[in-house]
């Protein structure tokens, strides 16, 4: 009898990109994930879980996508107007503090390879980029207009930000001339509001040619290829206004965009897809399910979405309660919003206040889809909170600076309670007639496994 053959090794559908660089080693970011090493490799092998970390950073990778907590990413960078390092960097450690799995750097203003090495230099976090900006920027420093740059000039553009070690890049390749002509008969309300999107779109109608990043979207490969950095498709015909959502322009690109995930896949680099953006409750998980099916399950990373357009002032909470409802129906990143968003350049507490917001989405998702250390995170709150365990209940939370300055700012004349309810008390009452706080019971059955929060 013949010996039975051995099961093969999860073999990706088109390449299979499983990066080895990083430190720690794949079985340390299953760990953290709460999930075993051979699920975290079948998923990296299917291109549904990208692990971002570049082999030029000594970082560990992180894990974005299918069976994954949900992943929230930081917006920090420079603008034409505001343009300090020192600022930028305290935005990157506030972030870090309160909970981002990444922080983006779109700086478009100053010394922007300054701010770039500086912020890769001190983030313990992947960094990721929109190289586009950066060929906008040598073009103004040789005096002449983005739309007068050649093809060459964008890829060197992409080349020096991944060989400075951002571990993933937004490009813009799922714009093409016939996605532009969709556009142009969509009548939006909000036209394009994608930054790289705006430029990739000027330079193709000035120039009469095809998007350099989706032409030359082989060249782009082998070089994230080689430095081992993701792509994250960047969805530059997104909706700006909720009467936009889900139209015929943003569709057509997510479809192209599904066709790039397949060549990357094929080329050996992991691929994420960004999606919208201003997106009514209704339509969220139809724009969900519709990107799994259209992208073979790549993780999702949303911007928001946005429930609402007019939320000015506090679009980190419109962006939350979307970000809430996208993870639940299975998006896997979510690009935080911040109180600034549509008015101005992020604070250094704007950047607080917005990645708590999406952590907190972020979190409810996972606790929702029963993930382990989520839920055990959540027991650790309670458990403390029953007890009426100030200090405990305050460090276990997602912002404890917050949570300390409101306790400490009044302190009820009744041990043990707050100013909420003082001698009236509820958990103390129920405490000092002898019933004990009810401990232990998970929300769904699940089995915590002892999960630190996010810090
Ligand atoms: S005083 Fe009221 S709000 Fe404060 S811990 Fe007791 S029951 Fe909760």
């Amino acid at each position: 009898m013949k010996a039975k053959a051995k099961s093969p090794e999860p073999k990706a559908r088109a390449g299979g990109a499983i990066p080895r660089q990083g430190t720690g080693g794949l079985a340390s970011v299953a760990a953290r994930e709460h999930v075993s090493p051979a699920l975290l490799e079948k998923h990296l092998a299917s291109g549904k879980v990208v692990v971002l970390c570049s082999k030029r950073r000594s970082i560990m990778p992180l894990a974005v996508g299918k069976d994954m907590t949900v992943k929230v990413n930081a917006n920090i960078g420079t603008s034409p107007d505001t343009s300090d390092l020192a600022n930028e960097l305290a935005k990157l450690r506030v972030a870090v503090a309160v909970g981002a799995d990444t922080v983006m750097d779109l700086s478009v203003g100053g010394d922007v390879d300054e701010v770039r090495a500086a912020v890769i230099a001190e983030s313990p976090v992947p960094i990721g980029t929109v190289p586009v900006y950066q060929t906008a920027l040598d073009a103004r420093r040789k005096g002449k207009s983005f739309v007068d740059t050649s093809a060459r000039e964008m890829l060197t553009g992409v080349e020096k930000h991944l060989s400075d070690g951002v571990d993933f890049i937004t490009v813009h390749c799922g714009i093409t001339r016939q996605n532009v002509e969709i556009l142009a008969r969509a009548g939006r309300v909000c036209g394009v509001v994608s930054r790289g999107g705006s430029m990739t779109i000027e330079w193709m109608r000035r120039n009469r040619k095809e998007n350099p990043l989706y032409e030359y979207y082989d060249d782009v490969l082998a070089m994230a290829r080689e430095y081992g950095a993701a792509v994250s498709l960047g969805d530059g015909l997104r909706p700006g206004a909720i009467a936009d959502a889900t139209d015929a322009a943003q569709v057509a690109e997510l479809l192209t965009i599904g066709e790039l995930v397949q060549r990357a896949r094929a080329a050996g680099v992991q691929a994420m897809v960004e999606g919208p953006g201003h997106v009514p409750l209704d339509q969220i998980e139809a724009n969900v399910k519709l990107e799994k099916s259209a992208c073979d399950g790549a993780p999702f990373y949303l911007l928001g979405p946005l429930v609402t357009d007019v939320g000015c002032g506090y679009d980190h909470i419109t962006g939350a309660i979307g970000g809430a409802l996208a993870a639940w129906h299975g998006a896997d990143f979510l690009c935080y919003v911040t109180p600034s968003e549509h008015l101005g350049l992020p604070t250094i507490e704007d950047v607080r206040q917005g990645v708590v917001a999406s952590r907190i989405a972020a979190h409810a998702a996972d606790v929702a889809r029963h993930h382990p250390g989520a839920i055990d995170w959540d027991l650790r709150v309670s458990r403390a909170r029953a007890a009426l365990d100030w200090k405990a209940m305050i460090a276990g939370c997602v912002d404890p600076q917050r949570a300390e300055t409101i306790f400490s700012a009044a302190r009820s004349r009744t041990e043990g309670a707050c100013t909420m309810c003082g001698e009236f008390c509820a958990i103390r009452r129920m405490t000092a007639d002898g019933e004990e706080p009810k401990r232990g019971r998970r929300p769904g059955g699940g089995k915590g496994t002892g999960r630190k929060g996010h810090k």
